[in-house]
């Protein structure tokens, strides 16, 4: 009898405990769905969502925040996309530092810091990447999420073996998931293909004059440090070039190529003609070659093996002890934003978009990002 009774409480014990520790995993796993928050400055105007554009992405996990900017005067029409890879964090941490700060003078700007917002609700299976980063500020730490590269299998699954995106190339299977080779987008396609689809729409009924979609590559990637362009946009970008490198950063230019299709830089400018750049900075935290993954590595950028690379001429850019930190990645982004508005203006003065209160570049790499940042919640 004291036997069974032992035998009960235990079970009940044993219980108890799985019950506990299910409900702890399954806030932490649900609290990956739900994104951090974003505290515009007074320069907002008002904030969307993308459904707006195309109603059949409502109440799906595809479905994300647009800031609008407008300027007191009419002028040009700019978008900028932060996110479409939520595992390159300048993106979508630059698209943050210009909603909290910026105001507009002249134009319409609209940005979406994250452009393919299912990819943020998981992370990229054995990887062993930390799920936030912590961005240090003077009042705290804000936290942002690390997500996945592709769409959520969750929301978009299987995935094909092979896949014929919308314009037309074949590529394997898993990239039906990656934003950056769905477009221009199919309104009744997958999930991912609506997201593009939504994003053109914008782009058409906003009448956008150019888009920015802002990325980071591997240090071992050819592609990088670089602003990749349409051939629509050649002046623009040669321009924003010489600007860029003026303030000290080394930059180049890579042409969008004809034949490589789905992606930002090549579809928006041939389907609607907009001024279409995609801008790259060198992230260790996604490279082939890291040491162990963490919040650190992604904000200081440190690792010793991408050193060693470099020593070794594995790179493509060089990376020394002293890291390539997400603030001097931002401040890249930032400082192509600013030199791409600014040659918008000089070639096109009629579609100006004038931007004040862009966090200076060489401010941000000397102060860090958190001088720049909301204090935390
Ligand atoms: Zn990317």
């Amino acid at each position: 009898m004291k036997e069974i009774k032992g035998n009960k409480l235990s079970a009940a014990f044993f219980f108890l405990l799985t019950l506990t520790v299910c409900f702890f995993s399954g806030r932490s796993f649900l609290s990956l769905h739900q994104p951090e928050a974003i505290f515009p400055g007074p320069g907002l105007t008002e904030q969307k969502m993308l459904s707006s554009y195309f109603p059949a992405l409502k109440n799906t996990p595809g479905d994300t925040a647009v800031y609008f900017f407008r300027g007191k005067e009419e002028g040009g029409r700019v978008l900028i996309l932060g996110g479409t890879h939520p595992n390159e964090p300048a993106g979508l941490v630059t698209a943050v530092l210009l909603i909290e700060n910026i105001r507009l003078e002249r134009g319409s700007l609209f940005i979406v810091p994250r452009a393919n917002a299912s990819g943020f609700s998981h992370s990229d299976p054995q990887e062993g990447n930390p799920q936030r980063f912590a961005v240090p500020t003077p009042s705290g730490q804000r936290l942002f999420r690390l997500g996945s590269r592709l769409t959520n299998p969750v929301h978009q699954w299987p995935d094909p073996a092979i896949y014929v995106n919308p314009a037309g190339q074949k590529l394997s299977g898993m990239e039906a998931r990656n934003l950056n080779r769905c477009y221009p987008g199919r309104a009744k396609g997958n999930l991912t293909e609506k997201v593009a689809w939504a994003v053109m729409e914008l782009i058409r009924r906003e009448n956008i004059d150019l888009g920015i979609d802002l990325h980071e590559s591997a240090p071992e990637y050819p592609v990088i440090n670089a602003i990749v362009f349409h051939e629509n946009s050649s002046e623009l970008a040669a321009l924003a070039l010489m600007d860029i490198q003026a303030q000290g950063f080394d930059i180049r230019l890579e042409a969008s190529p004809a034949n490589l299709r789905g992606l930002s830089h090549r579809e928006w400018g041939d389907h609607a003609g907009v001024k279409a750049i995609l801008l790259e900075t060198p992230n260790a935290s996604h490279g082939r070659l890291k040491g162990k993954p963490s919040s650190s590595l992604i904000v200081e950028g440190k690792d010793k093996f991408y050193t060693r690379a470099s020593r070794l001429g594995w790179l493509f850019v060089p990376y020394g002890e002293e890291g390539i930190p997400l603030s001097l990645r931002v401040a890249r982004h930032l400082a192509g934003v600013e030199a791409l508005l600014a040659s918008l203006e000089a070639l096109e003065p009629e579609k100006s978009v004038i931007c004040g209160n862009i966090p200076p570049p060489h401010q941000v790499i000397e102060k860090g990002l958190g001088p720049f940042l909301h204090p935390p919640d």
